[in-house]
């Protein structure tokens, strides 16, 4: 090795030890007569001093260094002269004394700073990704994910779970999403997939004996990229066979417990992890991935506004839908810019209005009268009604009531986006803590309303509940699946369901699909044919790993927890892919570029 010691490791023992160093030009500093010079390499920053009068070679090296410089420095490690320690860096007792100095290659100025947190342009930061990852914070963010991931392997490998690596050229197989396509160039015309996910592989992998499976998987969608989504993501892909929902949310809860315990050991972990219905969290949260660190909870207020004379209300509970509403905690001042901001925030998830009703700080709610009550529906509302619509809503003085009529779909996810929101403003989360659950038994099949269809909510092979089967020929939409959320604060962190497992009942689900047999038969003949083969009652689960490193390392968005992602037009600025094909190339894949009209614009 170049080097005797990691930067990062020296301390206060080392003193005295001669130590070579290598790594990179942190920071340099002059300082009559005397350089400094930072060095960092992967483990952190050591102080090297340069004396002319401890050698004056080793001076005249170092007068030349620039940050980013790659160099060796060798010397003796020291006590800092007292009154220069830094006691916000762990190797801030000591420094080297240094005797020799070697520039192993020179940096020219890098494009941003990177022994500093500054705001850069991603873009920036993406095409010289070599450097930001040479940032501490990016550095930090990729050791974690690997020590996650490893302890996860660590984890199911302790319980008798076996890696299998599956392939990447495949057959579609559906999670919900649009495919990449792979030319193949020995079959004309014919494409391979890459994977949504090693779906029908983990479980033909339970046909196969395997019983207990795991994976790193790489999963591919090619869909529109939002804030947390890339077209290529990780998950722990998790099979097992005989087994029920329970046994595979214990597994997982004991997974992401001993992960945060050991790994992340600062976040305050909320045991054990709640399990929620999906409708139980529809109605109380108005989300499927509810944020439960704090409560402002969604409740049913219809009864009370159907005694009002609040005709729009009234209309809408006698049409077959709700009223529901919630109470922001200390909001009776808002302002009226700041309502409107959230009606619009209301009308933009689908509802035709809000209505807002401020509680006055000094007022009582025993002995609450109608001037205490600031609402532009007030003329509607009796102070008995308002009376019970606050006790309700667990609504006290200084609070603002929300309420929204209609639909109960779109009144849940309307107050639900109003809760996130409010939640937001409010900071009621305690950004300390991890707060999981599990959401269970989602609806198996939602309505496509453009192609005025069923879809599968979860994948095509998920199991209804065994009560729900019958439901299955004449109430499609009532059916519930076998299938679970792991949430966390907000995020949806692993899927997963118990399958079907025989040929007769995946085939009545791919019929509700509205797959023909025929269609049935191209796309998933192999998995129906295995199932014949006496497959194992199965089921499964994964979880995104770039969203749980997010969450864990206080990311903001999951580019910044994997090395070289793409942007939010798919394209890698690093490599500057996708790129165009050679002609040759097409030819070779019996393809040919059909140009658009307007190519799409750089990114
Ligand atoms: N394959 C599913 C997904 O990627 C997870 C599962 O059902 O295990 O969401």
């Amino acid at each position: 090795m170049l080097k005797s010691h990691a930067c990062g490791e020296l301390r206060s023992s080392h003193i005295g030890q001669q130590v070579k160093l290598a790594g990179w030009v942190h920071r340099r500093r002059d300082h009559g007569g005397l350089i400094f010079i930072d060095i960092r390499d992967r483990s952190g920053v050591a102080q090297v001093v340069f004396n002319p009068a401890t050698s004056q070679d080793a001076h005249k090296v170092a007068d030349q260094f620039r940050n980013e410089w790659c160099v060796l420095l060798e010397g003796e490690v020291a006590r800092r002269p007292v009154g220069t320690e830094n006691k916000h860096l762990p190797t801030g007792e000591i420094e080297v004394i240094a005797r020799r100095a070697e520039a192993l290659n020179p940096s020219k100025v890098p494009p941003f700073y990177i022994n500093e947190e500054q705001e850069t342009d991603e873009f920036l930061r993406l095409k010289y990704r070599y450097l930001d990852i040479r940032r501490p914070a990016m550095r930090d963010n990729l050791v974690l994910r690997h020590r996650i991931v490893k302890h996860m392997r660590d984890y199911l490998d302790a319980r008798d779970f076996v890696e299998v690596e599956t392939p990447i050229l495949t057959k579609s197989t559906p999670e919900g999403a649009r495919d990449y396509l792979v030319p193949s160039r020995v079959q004309a015309g014919k494409f391979y997939a890459l994977p949504q996910s090693p779906q029908q592989m983990k479980q033909l992998l339970m046909v196969a004996g395997m019983e207990r499976y795991f994976q790193i998987a790489r999963c591919f969608r090619d869909e529109d990229l939002r804030a947390d989504r890339q077209p290529e993501f990780t998950q722990v892909d998790i099979e097992m066979s005989f087994v029920e929902t329970e046994d595979i949310l214990r597994l997982m809860e004991g997974m992401y417990t001993s992960l945060l315990e050991t790994v992340t050991p600062d976040w305050k972990l909320q045991k054990p992890f709640p399990r929620h219905t999906y409708q139980e969290v529809m109605d109380r949260f108005g989300s499927d991935k509810p944020d439960l660190r704090f409560g402002m909870e969604l409740r049913d207020v219809s009864d009370i506004m159907s005694q009002t004379t609040f005709q729009v209300f009234r209309s809408a509970i006698e049409a077959g839908g709700v009223v529901k509403g919630l109470a922001a905690p200390g909001c009776a001042g808002y302002t009226r810019k700041q309502v409107d901001e959230l009606v619009e925030l209301a009308k933009a998830r689908g509802a035709k209005g809000m209505v807002t009703a401020a509680i006055a700080q000094e007022a009582s709610l025993d002995g609450l009268t109608a001037e205490q009550v600031r609402s532009p529906s007030a003329r509607y509302v009796t102070v008995e009604q308002w009376k019970a619509l606050a006790t309700r809503l667990g609504a006290r003085p200084g609070d603002m009531m929300m309420f929204v009529g209609g639909p109960v779909r779109m009144a849940n996810a309307v107050l639900g986006a109003l809760r996130v929101e409010m939640g937001k403003r409010l900071k009621l989360a305690d950004p300390n803590v991890m707060s999981f659950s599990f959401v269970v038994d989602f609806p198996l099949l939602e309505w496509n309303e453009e192609e005025k269809r069923w879809d599968a909510a979860h994948h095509p092979f998920t199991a209804p509940l065994d009560a729900d089967v019958a439901l299955l020929e004449g109430q499609p939409g009532k059916v519930r699946a076998k299938s679970y959320d792991l949430v966390c604060n907000g995020y949806e962190l692993a899927s997963g369901s118990i399958r079907i497992h025989r040929r007769e009942l995946q085939q009545q689900v791919f019929r509700a699909l509205s797959y023909t047999d025929e269609e049935t038969q191209a796309k998933f003949g192999h998995l129906l044919e295995a199932f014949e083969y006496g497959a194992p009652p199965h089921g499964g689960v994964a979880a995104g790993i770039d969203r749980t490193v997010m969450l864990l390392a206080r990311a903001e968005t999951i580019r910044d927890v994997i090395a070289f992602p793409k942007t939010q037009t798919a394209w890698d600025p690093l490599f500057d892919a996708p790129s165009v094909a050679s002609e040759r190339q097409l030819r070779e894949l019996h393809l040919k570029v059909i140009e658009d009209e307007k190519p799409p614009a750089a990114p």
